[in-house]
This record gives structure tokens, C-alpha cells and sequence, in this order.
């Protein structure tokens, strides 16, 4: 165990955790809504440090990152926990988890997790994922400052709840962010995901305002959230606030952990993408075999630049550096 950051002891031994928006407050015993940081005898601990749940080299598309480096890897870390409870949730098994009740812990300290890292042929950096990543948010850290010394890129793959003071501290380690938004409706927030929607719009306005890349992903559910007008409301927000130029990645949702309602009909997806298209420059359709939707054009001329089938990737253009070489536009892509 790792004592954690950002909290207060109190008088009588208890402690508030100010990491994240739900404040937990704890007696000594007692583990918080993340079931992996702990009070033990009036200081807080975090069970996830020096040890990893699950580890991978994936697609940096796979993220989904499609404007960082694409067609390269990125070795994937993820822990047990999470700050948030979803009823689709598609990583329950770990998410959900306690790390005490957890069994299938590899050990491995931030110096040993970077040496591995390294030894990928196509690996650019570390992505921080799988789980909720803010609720290792310690042992990230001192990953993700051992992997910038040795010029390696950070992601962070997040459902964006944190609050504003540790997610500063973080930004200036991690190179991109996918962002999780669930929903553009608070009640959705409250009742399926055990949070609320303020905290993550805060997030990806601190991250857009800090320059680093970020895209986000947000998984379109059968009857919860797929009415056009919350998602035309939601994606006039991303483009006033955060800018045109974020890529959107709206998801198929299929039935999973407690929630069994049919897939996403490929017609509303089809019909939100169209939607999409009239506020943001880059927006894809992910879970779905689609390659005209997944691949990117130049927002000003059409070009097909980047084509995608599956996690085959093609760059089209010769001498491609992020620009158009057809009209000389800013594709916000990272080469
Ligand atoms: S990080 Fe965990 S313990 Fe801390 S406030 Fe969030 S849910 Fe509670």
C-alpha cells in the first residue's frame, strides 16, 4: 500500500478524500466509493500501487485515439476500481472490483513497468486504461514521470471525473486524453452512471485549455441517451467550448452487466453521425464495422487522409505532418 494523495485528516481519525467528486468521507476501516483507497488508522491508503490487473501493447486506435499517432502501439496498464458504477459497464469484472478481494495482481514497481514498456518495437508510450485510471491516479504519476524522462507518451483513457486540483497536477505528464462522456444529461448521470454530468464538463474544459489532445468517446445507449436533441445539445457544446477540431467517437452499445437493452440500431447512429458532422470537423463511429465512418477527411476539401479498416491504418497522403497536402488545412492530427 501507498499513502494517497489529496486528502485531509480530520480529529477523530477520519479522513475525506478530495480526489474526486464524490468526496468520500472515511472512518478508519472503511474503503471508498472506488474500492481501492483506504483509511487505516487515520491515513489514507490506496491498495493500487506496484502492481497491475491488467497489461497489453494495443493500437493506439483501439483507445479510441485516432488523431495521436495513428497506426502506431501503446503499451496499456489498468488496475481494479472505479469512481463511477455504470449499468452498462464493459470492464464490470475489474471496475468493480475491491482490490482486496482481487486475485490476479502482477507486481511490478514504476521503474520496471517503464522497462517493459520501452521494449515495444512500434510502442510510443503508455496509455493508462482499462479501468478508471484516477483511481491509481498515485502510481500513474510516477509512471508517467519515469516514461516522459525516457521521451515515452502518456494517455490517459478517463470517465473525466476528478476534481479540478489533481487533474492540474496531472496534465503536464500525460500527451492525450479520451474522455468518457456518457451523457449530456445530468439525471443520466445520477441514475445509471452514480455521478454527475458537472465535474466531467469541467474536466474536459481544464484539458482543452491546457492544449494537450484530447478526443471523446461517447457510447450512444438504446432508449437512455439517443435522442437527437440532448446530443445536438451536447455536440454544440463540445464545439463552442472545447473546439470544432476535437474528434468525437459516438460508440455502439451492446448489453452488458446490468443493463439488457437492445444494441444501438445502426440507424441512429447513422442519423447522430450526420448530426455530429454539422458542429465538429472528426466524428466516428466506433463498435461498428464501418470504414467510411471511421476513416478521416479533410474538413475543408474532403481528402480522404487517414483510412481505416478495423485496426488496419492507411495514411493516404505522402509527406503527411497533420496538414492537408491538398489544401493546407490543420487536420488536428499528431504525426
Ligand atoms: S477517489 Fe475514491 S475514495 Fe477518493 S473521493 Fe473518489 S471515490 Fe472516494
Amino acid at each position: 500500500m501507498q499513502e494517497a494523495l489529496f486528502y485531509e485528516k480530520t480529529d477523530n481519525d477520519e479522513v475525506i478524500c478530495r480526489l474526486c467528486p464524490q468526496t468520500c468521507r472515511l472512518k478508519p476501516g472503511q474503503t471508498g466509493n472506488c474500492r481501492v483507497r483506504e483509511n487505516v488508522g487515520g491515513t489514507l491508503y490506496t491498495h493500487v500501487y506496484n502492481k497491475v490487473a491488467a497489461i497489453g501493447v494495443d493500437p493506439v486506435e483501439k483507445k479510441p485515439l485516432y488523431h495521436f499517432y495513428p497506426g502506431m502501439e501503446i503499451f496499456s496498464v489498468g488496475e481494479v476500481g472505479c469512481n463511477l458504477h455504470c449499468s452498462f459497464c464493459q470492464n464490470y469484472g475489474t471496475s468493480q472490483c475491491f482490490a482486496s478481494d482481487f486475485g490476479g495482481f502482477h507486481e511490478i514497481t514504476p521503474v520496471q513497468l517503464v522497462e517493459k514498456a520501452q521494449r515495444g518495437w512500434h510502442n510510443i508510450g503508455i496509455a493508462y486504461t482499462y479501468n478508471e485510471p484516477f483511481t491509481f491516479y498515485e502510481f500513474m504519476t510516477d509512471i508517467a514521470r519515469l516514461a516522459h524522462d525516457k521521451g515515452m507518451k502518456n494517455v490517459v483513457v478517463s470517465n473525466g471525473y476528478i476534481n479540478p486540483e489533481p487533474l492540474s497536477s496531472l496534465i503536464p505528464l500525460i500527451d492525450a486524453f479520451n474522455i468518457d462522456l456518457k451523457s449530456f444529461d445530468d439525471s443520466f448521470y445520477r441514475k445509471q452512471v452514480k455521478g454527475n454530468l458537472g465535474p466531467v464538463l469541467e474536466s474536459l474544459q481544464i484539458i482543452a485549455r491546457s492544449g494537450k489532445h484530447l478526443e471523446i468517446t461517447n457510447l450512444v445507449i438504446t432508449e437512455l441517451n439517443d435522442g437527437p436533441e440532448q446530443f445536438e445539445a451536447m455536440v454544440k457544446w463540445i464545439s463552442k467550448e472545447l473546439g470544432e477540431k476535437i474528434p468525437l467517437h459516438i460508440s455502439r452499445y451492446f448489453p452488458q452487466y446490468r443493463l439488457n437493452l437492445p444494441p444501438t440500431p445502426l440507424e441512429n447512429l447513422h442519423q447522430l453521425y450526420t448530426l455530429a458532422k454539422k458542429y465538429l470537423h472528426h466524428v466516428y463511429l466506433g463498435n461498428v464495422p464501418d470504414d467510411y465512418r471511421s476513416s478521416t477527411y479533410c474538413p475543408n476539401c474532403g481528402a480522404l487522409l487517414v483510412e481505416r479498416e478495423h485496426y488496419r491504418i492507411k495514411i493516404i497522403q505522402q509527406g503527411f505532418k497533420g496538414y492537408c497536402t491538398e489544401c493546407n488545412t490543420d487536420v488536428n492530427i499528431l504525426i
